[in-house]
């Protein structure tokens, strides 16, 4: 399990999210076995994911980020929902490419500094609300605050850091979230701006033996944070056969009867957590009448 600390300041106008994301960010390497930079990458936006997902009221709301590059990583993408659970894919999981010029994951030489960031959130309304906004950086924190800038107008501050053993398992994985209601004054964002300028980063903080309260609190350093709430949250995919159904009942019946005639066993695999579900062509020829 992870956990997803909200501070808040004393004067109510901002408020601080904070993940320690080992844990989650270990499954997706597990899981969709990443080479070092895609597990930066898809870690980076799943944990982004995780702390929009936690700022959600409604239980049956949902976030979905989709990064869309001109990388070799292809589409990335990530969905959280309201407790901050967040389930991840990335087209092309194996990338190798040289560290960037600081000698780091080139992030934004996998994803693309091409392309688009589209933000999904279901709210349980009618339609969901999305916005889009073009890649800035690649390297997905200052995407995320950019997100919020221009489609939602909430100045945020975003960190996001993945870092890899060289055996490719995850050594230190979190991010934090700070975000800007319309009333903070300038006193408050001069303190922030200090905040942000002095702060390590995250995999250093975490690695250095802070959690992810202490990192809620630390970016919040002399505004007086007082902890709003604490929530466990982790990696957790929601497929079921009957999900898998519906996907394969959309497919058409033209489709569903060609995969009949071709297979005896159908076998699906959901993208997001490998796990497989038989159907026998019997079963695949009543979808079709569905
Ligand atoms: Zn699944």
């Amino acid at each position: 399990m992870s956990k997803i600390v909200r501070t808040i300041s004393a004067d109510a106008s901002v408020v601080a999210t904070a993940i320690d994301a080992t844990e989650i960010v270990s499954r997706i390497e597990q899981i969709h076995k990443t080479s070092a930079v895609v597990t930066a990458a898809l870690g980076r936006l799943s944990i982004a994911a995780s702390l929009i997902g936690n700022g959600l009221k409604g239980d049956d709301e949902s976030v979905t980020l989709r990064l869309n590059g001109d990388g070799q990583t292809g589409v990335l993408i990530a969905v959280a929902d309201s407790n901050g659970n967040v389930k991840s894919y990335v087209s092309n999981p194996v990338v190798e490419i040289p560290l960037n010029q600081y000698g780091k994951l080139d992030v934004a030489g996998a994803v693309g500094k091409n392309g688009t960031l589209s933000v999904v959130k279901d709210l349980g309304l009618k339609e969901p609300y999305t916005g889009q906004v073009p890649i800035v950086s690649g390297e997905i924190a200052e995407d995320i605050a950019s997100y919020f800038a221009l489609s939602e107008q909430i100045p945020t501050v975003c960190g996001l850091g993945v870092l890899v053993n060289p055996d490719l398992t995850v050594k230190a994985a979190g991010g934090y979230l700070i975000q800007l209601l319309p009333f903070a004054d300038e006193k408050c964002i001069d303190i922030l701006e200090d905040n942000i300028n002095k702060l390590p980063s995250v995999t250093e903080m975490l690695t250095s033996g802070l959690s992810e309260k202490d990192i809620a609190i630390k970016v919040l350093e002399g505004l007086a944070p007082e902890v709003l709430d604490e929530t466990e949250a982790a990696y957790k995919c929601d497929c079921s056969k009957k999900r898998v159904e519906r996907a394969l009942i959309s497919l058409g019946r033209e489709e569903l009867t060609a995969m009949a005639e071709e297979e005896e066993k159908i076998e699906v695999c959901c993208h997001f957590c490998n796990k497989k579900y038989a159907f026998t062509n019997e079963e695949i020829l009543k979808l079709k009448n569905r």
